[in-house]
């Protein structure tokens, strides 16, 4: 296998292993269509012991301990521990010294694996040793619950025999039951009341020619039925202008927002109000930062106080947003707190938080659940939430729980869900299977998309490239990072958790303060983290993708893509975490000749940001277009598969994804 493959190969396996914690359930679906077992994706338990490669030999070879000479030992440990092994500022690492009389080297990350020397007395080394393997051990995540069958009939009920005579179970039995079982519940529940909009005369009587011309200035606003416009479908409502024109029946709720002081609605809220006060389904396309919280956030505190039975009465909360990652879903639950209607209550219900905690709120009574599919499915499936009630739901940042492979989850958690209830879908791009999942889950929606969905850079940052080879980057980094200004603030981005870990190491060890910001990372660490960036203990962050959505750092100078993205629009969101609120910013990005496949997608973008395109880049993009050529042309022939063929497999892959 050459360096090509390798790196394609491990990129496509890191791109679809979401954060474990939240991984962990995955396989324990209840998936009555496709049968039970199988595994599915199970091959992440989330358990550390059987992450990396599918258990190949080389992970298991490296695994093992190798002993060498004299009293030095190396060992082997998850990439994701080395940050436990160091502690805050290293005091781990200093205080496993003292108490062994060894010392720890740590090496680098080859995989999900990094490699650490021990030095010292033979005594001391087996010493740190047992201490290293019991930090381990100690913080290995838990084992997934026990399969949670929600079968409550008689099991026997549902047993059949098959050709060979052997028992098992009657699935089509099992499904029709359930789903009558469904409708039962569903038909006893009171209808959701969904209609509160009364238009303002002025935004009536807005002439057609007005609308189109507000609509065109407002970042080329596009209003449409997602699919078809069938007949008795309402037209598609006017934008307001005013917070007024949206909210003069409630002004308890306009008070909230002249307390925020907002001079008028963003071009989003603006279309997006009424499409939802009206009670209909809405697909958000948006750029982060355009207040989408609040589109959809206010209707649902209409919502709620609107239902016949009131809150107090009814039986589980009424409003569930799911977010992609438990920052996503803090930052939403920040902006939710800063409403107070009619003392409509929130929780934030995420993988990492004090699971306790989050079921006592949830059993004291609330109306709001903000929650990532992970905890969200755990709590259901423990019956700890009831869901019955549930009828106003927002999927936020749709495409990025697609590309977290959070899709089963979902389907799961809406499963259960009434169908009457009214779907809101955002979404910063709008590829299929954002689009299947809108098709699967929502009545008749109405798509808003907020500018092109063309990707285009933040037109306030200048981008700049670094080409350089794969042993360089680090040096580079370093340089990079000691002649920073001491007003500056910075992101490293990186492509894995392993490589974020070993950096964070690197820099501690220099003596540099940094803090890191990725998912094998403790939430309150996480939490803490962005905190001490967002305060400026330290200036600089060390990331993974985690980060590069919607995660505010408001004077953020510099952003550092020490990797290349995997898709091109996750380079447009890392480049977006600076240049923001009227700011300039910086970005540069290092590129090896192992990004060739993205350097054509670069030039888009950075041609339509107004950025100087380095030849380099355009030779790189060049070469890519004629290495496709030529493999297509061999593949016409019947080529021989064999590592060109696979290769190609790979750029193309991750050309799909996009
Ligand atoms: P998105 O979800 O689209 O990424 P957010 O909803 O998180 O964006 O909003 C980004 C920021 O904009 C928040 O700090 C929010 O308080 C602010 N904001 C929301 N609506 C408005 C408005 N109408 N005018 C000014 N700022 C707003
Ligand atoms: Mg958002």
């Amino acid at each position: 296998m050459n360096f090509e493959d390798e790196w394609l190969e491990n990129d496509v396996a890191v791109a679809s292993a979401p954060a474990p914690q939240e991984n962990r359930f995955q396989s324990r679906e209840y998936r009555p269509s496709r049968g039970r077992g199988g595994g599915g994706r199970g091959r992440n338990d989330g358990y550390w012991r059987e992450r990396g490669n599918n258990g190949d030999v080389r992970t298991t070879q490296r695994r093992n301990y190798q002993q060498n000479d004299g009293n030095k030992k190396n060992i082997s440990v998850p990439s994701q521990m080395v940050g436990r092994i160091i502690g805050k500022g290293g005091s781990k690492i200093r205080e496993l010294e003292q108490d062994s009389g060894a010392k720890i080297k740590i090496g680098d990350a080859e995989g999900d694996y990094s490699s650490i020397t021990l030095i010292g007395s033979e005594a001391a080394v087996s010493k740190v040793e047992g201490l290293i393997n019991e930090l381990i051990e100690d913080n290995r995540p838990a084992p997934p619950p026990k399969e949670n069958l929600n079968n409550s009939t008689g099991s026997s009920d549902y047993l059949k025999k098959n050709e060979s005579g052997v028992e098992v179970i009657d699935w089509d039995k099992l499904n029709a039951a359930y789903e009558q079982e469904q409708q039962n519940r569903w038909q006893n529940l009171p209808p959701i009341v969904k209609d509160f909009y009364k238009e303002d005369p002025t935004v009536t009587s807005m002439p057609p020619a007005e609308v189109a011309r507000w609509r065109r200035a407002n970042h080329d606003i596009q209003v449409k039925r997602t699919f078809d416009d069938k007949p008795g479908l309402r037209p598609i409502p006017n934008p307001v202008l005013t917070f007024e024109q949206a909210f003069q029946h409630y002004p308890e709720i306009l008070d909230e927002i002249y307390k925020q002081g907002f001079k008028q609605p963003s071009p989003i809220q603006s279309q997006a109000w009424p499409i939802l006060l009206r009670g209909e389904d809405l697909i958000g396309i948006a750029q982060t930062g355009t207040g989408k919280t609040l589109a959809f956030l206010l209707p649902a505190l209409i919502h709620i106080d609107g239902q016949t039975i009131p809150k107090e009465q009814r039986e589980g909360p009424t409003v569930l947003i799911m977010a992609p990652t438990r920052e996503l879903a803090l930052q939403i639950d920040k902006e939710v707190s800063k409403y107070q209607y009619r003392g409509i209550k929130s929780v934030c219900l995420y993988g990492g938080g004090d699971r306790k905690e989050q079921i006592k709120v949830v059993s004291k009574g609330v109306d709001i659940v903000i929650a990532t599919p992970g905890r969200l499915n755990d709590l259901v499936m423990a019956r700890h939430l009831n869901i019955i009630n549930f009828s106003y739901i927002v999927l936020d940042e749709a495409d990025r729980m697609l590309d977290m492979g959070f899709e089963p989850q979902i389907r799961k958690s809406l499963f259960d869900v009434r169908p009457d209830r009214q779907t809101v879908m955002t979404s910063a791009t709008w590829p299929p299977g954002v689009r299947r999942l809108a098709e699967s889950y929502m009545k008749d929606p109405i798509q808003v998309n907020v500018g092109s969905l063309d990707l285009a850079a933040v037109h306030t940052v200048t981008q700049k490239l670094l080409f350089l080879e794969e042993d360089d980057k680090e040096p580079a980094l370093f340089d990079f990072l000691m002649n920073m200004d001491p007003n500056d603030k910075v992101i490293v981005f990186c492509g894995k958790k392993a490589t974020a870990t070993h950096i964070t190491t690197e820099l501690c060890l220099k003596g540099i303060e940094c803090q890191s910001l990725h998912g094998d990372r403790d939430q309150s660490d996480r939490e803490a983290a962005l905190e001490e960036m967002v305060d400026g203990t330290v200036n600089i962050l060390i990331a993974t993708d985690v980060a590069s959505r919607g995660i505010d750092i408001k004077d953020l100078t510099h952003v550092v893509n020490l990797d290349f993205p995997r898709h091109i629009e996750e380079y447009v969101h890392r480049v977006g975490r600076t240049g923001r609120a009227g700011r300039t910013g910086v970005s540069l990005t290092f590129v090896t000749r192992h990004d060739w496949a993205q350097a054509g997608e670069l030039i888009k973008i950075l041609e339509e940001a107004n950025q100087e395109i380095p030849e380099e880049l355009e030779l790189m993009a060049k070469r890519f277009e004629s290495m496709k050529l030529r493999r297509e042309h061999e593949g016409g022939r019947g080529g021989r598969g064999g590592r060109g063929g696979r290769g190609g497999r790979g750029g193309g892959g991750r050309r799909d994804r996009w």
